[in-house]
């Protein structure tokens, strides 16, 4: 045997050998509870060999544990949703640079943190719901959540507690648009506008809407298509069918836009898997996967948003704020929902 075939087969075993004795493999630790999540990681290892070894929990516990575990943590990856999540985590400086062209090319500057530390997957708008048989889309077509402290509006509103962080952002976006004054003033007119005490998640808003318990309710746009979808039952399959979105366009800003997303640790032992895994979820195959189960929004320009979310429209105006801001005035959020007696 010529020499160079020799060496070529000593090496391909040892290949094969150390691949079998140390797999090629990803850790991620992840908040999104979406089975379909777990089929888009298989397709994955199907197609790169790369096992995929998932940590699922709630953001903050997860969060706490990457922080204790240190430079121990098995964690790769870091998947959440909200960008607030995101920003801690970079706040806690446990995220590297994510240095890939793909994801640099796919990925809206807007929708990564600073230096690259995090980025979107995918994206979610935060709107106005109303129930159709009540109004017509026409009459309420310039409406803006600044116009949703209006006495005009006095208990007609749903919306969910203040310790939910996608209200948070929203109030956080506000503030780092119009500053702490303009947002408690009008937080403080969308508190006295509630239908009731806020209870329940997203869904039991967009359903109170449905039941004519409110006239509006503010929460996730994929919800609706969820519910459209009947993967939640036929009681909310109906009370979908009764509510539409409204996405605020008409001012300078657009629809409150928010992300799920993801940051490579660290500490990571995989880097090279982990930066192949991310632009996986951005290809247009995982990407289609995502938004024909989730309901969320694409990011990557070439896919489509699920049929059921494209009959609300998919040319509304798309707030181009910075993500990260919602990280950096969340606490400040807080303090101010607090304040105004949002409970
Ligand atoms: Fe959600």
């Amino acid at each position: 045997m010529p020499k160079i075939i020799k060496q070529l087969a000593f090496f391909l075993s040892l290949t094969i050998f150390t691949n079998f004795v140390f797999p090629s493999e990803v850790n991620i630790y992840t908040s999104r509870h979406y089975d379909s999540d777990i089929e888009l990681y298989k397709i994955f290892t199907n197609s790169t060999g790369i096992k995929v070894n998932i940590v699922s929990g709630k953001s903050k516990a997860l969060i706490e544990r990457i922080r204790s575990e240190g430079k121990n943590s098995p964690a790769d990856i870091f998947i959440t949703v909200d960008a607030g999540n995101l920003w801690k985590v970079q706040d806690y400086q446990l995220f590297t640079k994510i240095e890939s062209k793909k994801v640099n090319q796919i990925v809206p500057k807007n929708l990564r943190g600073e230096n690259n530390k995090w980025i979107a997957l995918a994206k979610r708008a935060r709107v106005i719901f109303f129930n159709k048989d009540k109004y017509d889309f026409e009459d309420l077509k310039n409406l803006n959540y600044e116009d949703l402290s209006s006495s005009k509006w006095r208990n007609k509103i749903a919306i969910r507690s203040s310790n939910n962080l996608y209200n948070q952002s929203l109030v956080a976006s506000l503030i780092a648009k119009y500053g702490e004054n303009y947002t408690e003033n009008w937080a403080k007119g969308l508190v006295s506008n509630f239908s009731r005490k806020p209870q329940g998640n997203d869904r039991a808003q967009i359903i109170a809407v449905a039941n004519k318990e409110a006239d509006l309710a503010i929460a996730n746009s994929y919800y609706l298509g969820l519910m459209l979808s009947g993967k939640k039952g036929d009681k909310q399959l109906s009370a979908g069918k009764k509510v539409s979105i409204l996405f605020p366009s008409q001012n300078k800003y657009g629809a409150h836009i928010n992300i799920s997303g993801a940051g490579i640790l660290k500490s990571s032992q995989n880097y090279d898997n982990a930066i192949k895994f991310l632009e996986f979820m951005l290809s247009e195959k995982a990407q289609r996967h995502l938004v024909n189960n989730t309901f969320e929004y694409p990011i990557n320009r070439n896919v489509k948003p699920n049929e059921i979310m494209m009959q609300f429209g998919i040319n509304f105006k798309e707030d181009s704020s910075v993500v990260s801001e919602f990280g950096k005035f969340n606490s400040a959020a807080i303090k101010l929902m607090d304040r105004v007696g949002w409970q």
